[in-house]
């Protein structure tokens, strides 16, 4: 119960790493709002956590007026918001060559200008708390430059450096930010790579420990941050990747 009725919002908790999150948060007592995009897997999966203490909000994060709004609807709602996860995320396979301009301003309006407006509306209320943690998933795409991920990467490397820039200007407030840069984990986002043949293989290989996380494996770094375990931890970018960013690139 170690977040007994933290009030605690999850963008993108409807699926992958962010549901997980949302998992554990309920299960160490927390009051969790799921904000996504999906209703019907965000109402469904609110549903099945239930008892009350799980609750579904509809949200584009890649506007700012939805966002601000779902931030002041919770704190009405349920009296404060103790913790922020910006996890929502898509993702984009193209070169820089040839990705369409729409797709690059996509995913940096989602990418990165969610997780900057999920900041910027509950920073306020919680510098007026005195307290507050906020969690931005990065990735070890924000670490490093891939193959064919051009705009994915300049959006989670934005996000690693806009997590420390945060972190430094509200530690005097009480607040903490942090992120976790994920490598790859078996999700839904990465549906794309398993459409190429013996791309999920090639990528395992990349991994020194030779696989891809579980959702959970992420999300209890995140609920790691969260605590006051990690009470003097903030501007962190913690790296969840099986070795992956470790890894120099020479062969074996
Ligand atoms: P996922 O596709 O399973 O989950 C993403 C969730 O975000 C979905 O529920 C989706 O509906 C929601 N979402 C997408 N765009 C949204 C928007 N504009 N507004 C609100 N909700 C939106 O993928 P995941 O792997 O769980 O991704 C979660 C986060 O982890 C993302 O930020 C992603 O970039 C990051 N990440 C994932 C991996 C990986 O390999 N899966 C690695 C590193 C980082």
């Amino acid at each position: 119960m170690r977040f007994r009725d933290k009030v605690v919002v999850i963008t993108g908790g409807g699926s992958g790493i962010g549901a997980a999150t949302a998992r554990r948060f309920h299960q160490l007592g927390a009051i969790v709002v799921i904000a996504d995009r999906s209703e019907e897997r965000g109402t469904n999966f609110a549903a099945e956590l239930g008892a009350g203490r799980a609750h579904y909000r509809c949200v584009d994060v890649a506007d700012w007026a939805q966002v601000e709004g779902l931030i002041q609807d919770v704190h009405a709602t349920f009296g404060g918001l103790d913790i922020l996860v910006n996890n929502a995320g898509i993702g984009s396979l193209a070169t820089t060559a040839d990705i369409v301009i729409e797709e690059w301003q996509r995913v940096i309006d989602v990418d990165l200008n969610g997780v900057f407006y999920g900041c910027r509306a509950a920073l306020p209320i919680m510098r007026a708390q005195g307290h507050g943690v906020i969690v931005n998933t990065a990735s070890a795409s924000g670490l490093a430059g891939d193959y064919g991920f051009a705009a994915y990467n300049a959006a989670k490397g934005a996000v690693v450096n806009f997590t420390r820039a945060a972190a430094v200007d509200h530690a005097a407030d009480g607040i903490r930010v942090n992120a976790v840069c994920p490598g790859p984990v078996g999700t839904a986002i990465m549906k794309s790579i398993e459409g190429i043949p013996g791309a999920v293989e090639a990528w395992q290989e990349r991994v020194p420990m030779g696989r891809f996380a579980e959702p959970e494996e992420i999300a209890g770094v995140i609920a790691f941050l969260a605590s006051d375990d990690a009470s003097f931890m903030t501007g962190a970018n913690v790296a969840v990747d099986g070795g992956l960013t470790a890894h120099s690139g020479q062969p074996n």
